[in-house]
């Protein structure tokens, strides 16, 4: 069974030898993934490619700049480069690069329904003037770069002519490739994890010379683990496809490890809704409770550059100087005692929010804590205020999320902060050049308490607690709900279970929330994919939006409800505000709507949590479609709760997650009348 049988290279795409990878045979590729739905044809078409290139390209780079075309990025998340264009931008330049008057693109768009295929269209009934130079995958992703980071005066007109330069050399199909990378989607159904596997593959493949997937499969199979799990420590493909020609996968791990200064995905928790369950799950063995802090996750990098494995240059992260202390004589020392940044849930630098909290965080480390990588909660936070005799008459504490909520994204300083915040931290993944994930919860939890002084209102650790019964989670759960927390993350304690498992939502890590408890259902975060416009008074703005979620194996946003409960006047007209610019023509080609019809769809952009006190199958919307039936699964009376802005729309609730509420749901019901019902 030789793999590549069907994918052999039909581009007319000219590789030569040590010359740049052709983009036409990229853009072949896209074209070929585009007319299958089986993940192993998918895999076999991208690993021929990727053998082929890895063979014929000049350097690595090239290698890597075709991974990130395939995936719709320009760099690793933590560096903040994206792609995606607004509409309007790509329709002007369509309209300038062919000649043709942008209302002229708009109708073809309401036909055609896709840029892509608008800009090919109008390229066909265009006279070739001349024929410019064959576009190279390094060629596209230089301009591609270079449109991303293009600002400030006239952005847009250069932005526009970039377009143009590209389109003006495209050839057939690459046209519509072009568009869809600069609009940020391929939409091929070509998922990440896929890439990875191909990427896996091509290296096993030209290793031994051969594509016999029989004679391979442990190879194979053993590679995928390594690439992943050498991702999974370091999310950067720069570092990660050059190591793995060199070194093969197995030979990964010399460069890809958990690394300060690159920000890694942090572990995730899985919901559960009884403390039974949680017991059920953890059995005899060894757990422990923390409190579940309302806030904002944090991970923090501390280390000096150019020390142990510590990262430098343009791959590192956005990291601060942290200036050495005044010397004995008042004088201020030059000497730099490190860098700290500060990421969220998503790796992006929270360093201009938090400006303060960088300054305690330095505060807070021991002398004797030279480099670290910690996992941590951001929440709001109230001083005790005493009077003239030194009682204290408002207790202060935590603050609700909604308070957080209210802090400048940017432009923070240090010493203008109106919101108070203060650090829990739970995890620590690094010390002192040793990397921890593999130690148990319990050897880190040691590590992180003797690496920091904690103050009242700047730093502390997780409160937590070692459980064994219910009635002690419940009356932990009682004290973090009386202490203004969300609840509890029950988390394993000893044995390898324990350890960090970077990326993963892992049975090993369950939250606990009271709302979960006291039957106020579950909470999901969901993408607003349209607006509804509003009846009598609230004519002016949108009354309700249509939510959806993000299915990485379809590469669709499927929807899930039409929501109109828990905004307040003010809610609306500030997300009408919010959401009018994001307003489409038309409803993009990869919105699985089913039978929902908003007034307006919007670019996807915003993610909301909503709560939702019980899920049914829907004949209308189309989320989870095929898991349970082949219908959708639906929220029953979505209430707004709050925006999250700290989740990019891919980071949605997913349908499996959707599946599984739906599932216990369902399971909690029996003996009952059926599911979760039908809409
Ligand atoms: P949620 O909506 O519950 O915040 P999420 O998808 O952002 O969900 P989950 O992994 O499901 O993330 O829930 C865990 C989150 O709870 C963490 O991301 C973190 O921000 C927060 N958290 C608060 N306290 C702790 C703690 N002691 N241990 C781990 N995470 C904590």
């Amino acid at each position: 069974a030789a793999a590549g049988a069907s994918s052999s290279n039909k581009s007319d795409a000219k590789w030569q030898k040590g010359k740049p990878i052709p983009y036409a045979a990229l853009a072949d590729v896209f074209s070929q993934i585009d007319k299958t739905t089986k993940r192993l044809e998918i895999q076999d078409i991208l690993s021929t490619f990727l053998v082929t290139a890895i063979e014929h390209a000049s350097t690595p780079e090239e290698v890597t700049q075709a991974i990130y075309l395939c995936i719709n990025r320009l760099c690793p998340d933590y560096l903040g480069l994206e792609l995606g264009l607004g509409e309007s931008l790509i329709i002007k330049a369509i309209a300038q690069s062919t000649g043709r008057g942008v209302d002229k693109i708009k109708k073809d768009l309401e036909e055609l329904g896709d840029l892509g295929r608008v800009a090919m269209a109008s390229r066909a009934k265009q006279p070739t003037m001349f024929q410019s130079s064959a576009l190279t995958v390094p060629g596209v992703f230089k301009t591609l770069k270079e449109i991303a980071t293009t600002s400030g005066n006239k952005s847009q007109d250069k932005k526009i002519g970039l377009i143009m330069k590209l389109l003006s050399a495209c050839k057939g199909e690459e046209t519509k490739w072009i568009i869809r990378s600069i609009e940020g989607k391929l939409r091929i159904g070509l998922a990440e994890k896929t890439v990875m596997i191909a990427l896996a593959r091509s290296a096993v493949f030209t290793r031994f010379k051969t594509k016999n997937i029989d004679t391979l499969s442990d190879e194979l199979k053993m590679a995928e683990e390594q690439c992943k799990a050498a991702f999974s420590e370091m999310p950067n493909y720069d570092i990660l496809v050059p190591a793995l020609i060199k070194d093969g996968p197995e030979g990964l791990r010399k460069t890809c490890h958990l690394t300060p200064g690159i920000p890694l995905k942090p572990m995730l928790a899985r919901p559960t809704k009884a403390i039974t369950e949680v017991l059920d799950r953890f059995e005899d063995r060894s757990f422990t409770c923390e409190y579940k802090y309302d806030g904002e996750r944090a991970q923090i990098h501390f280390y000096v550059p150019g020390e142990a494995n510590a990262i430098e240059g343009e791959q590192a992260a956005p990291t601060k100087e942290i200036a050495g202390s005044s010397s004995s004589n008042g004088a201020s020392s030059s000497s730099s005692q490190g860098r700290l940044g500060v990421f969220s849930r998503n790796s992006e630098d929270m360093s201009v929010k938090y400006p303060d909290l960088l300054e305690s965080i330095a505060r807070c480390r021991k002398p004797e804590t030279k480099s670290f990588v910690i996992d941590a909660e951001v929440t709001a936070w109230k001083a005790a205020v005493k009077n003239e005799a030194g009682e204290v008459i408002d207790a202060g504490g935590l603050q609700p999320f909604q308070q957080l909520s209210t802090r400048k994204r940017k432009d923070v300083q240090a010493d203008k902060v109106t919101v108070k915040v203060k650090l829990f931290a739970f995890d620590i993944l690094y010390l002192n050049g040793e990397p921890l994930l593999q130690y148990d919860l319990a050897t880190r939890r040691e590590k992180l308490r003797s690496a920091f002084n904690p103050n009242a209102d700047e730093f502390d650790y997780a409160t937590s607690q070692d459980c064994n019964t219910v009635e002690e989670i419940a009356a932990f759960l009682e004290a973090s709900v009386q202490d203004r927390c969300e609840g509890l993350m029950v988390k394993m304690l000893q044995g390898k279970e324990s350890t960090y498992e970077p990326s993963r939502r892992s049975q090993n890590w369950l939250k606990l929330k009271k709302d979960y408890l006291s039957g106020a259902g579950d909470s999901l975060d969901l993408v607003v994919l349209g607006g509804y416009y509003g009846k009598g008074k609230r004519t002016k703005v949108y009354g309700a939006f249509l939510l959806g979620c993000w299915d990485v194996d379809s590469e669709s946003y499927q929807t899930v409800c039409k929501i109109g409960t828990g905004f307040t006047e003010a809610n609306l007209e500030d997300f009408t505000a919010q959401l009018k610019p994001l307003e489409l023509t038309v409803k993009k080609g990869y919105y699985d709507v089913g039978g929902a019809t908003p007034d307006v769809y919007f670019e996807p952009k915003v993610v909301w949590e909503v709560r939702v006190a019980d899920l049914s199958l829907s004949p209308i919307y189309t989320a989870a479609k095929g898991a349970i039936e082949a219908r959708g699964i639906s929220l029953r009376f979505p209430r707004f709760i709050r925006i999250r802005d700290d989740k990019d729309p891919e980071d949605s609730t997913g349908p499996e997650q959707i599946a599984e509420m739906y599932r216990k749901q369902a399971s909690a019901q029996q003996g009952k009348k059926g599911g979760g019902g039908d809409d």
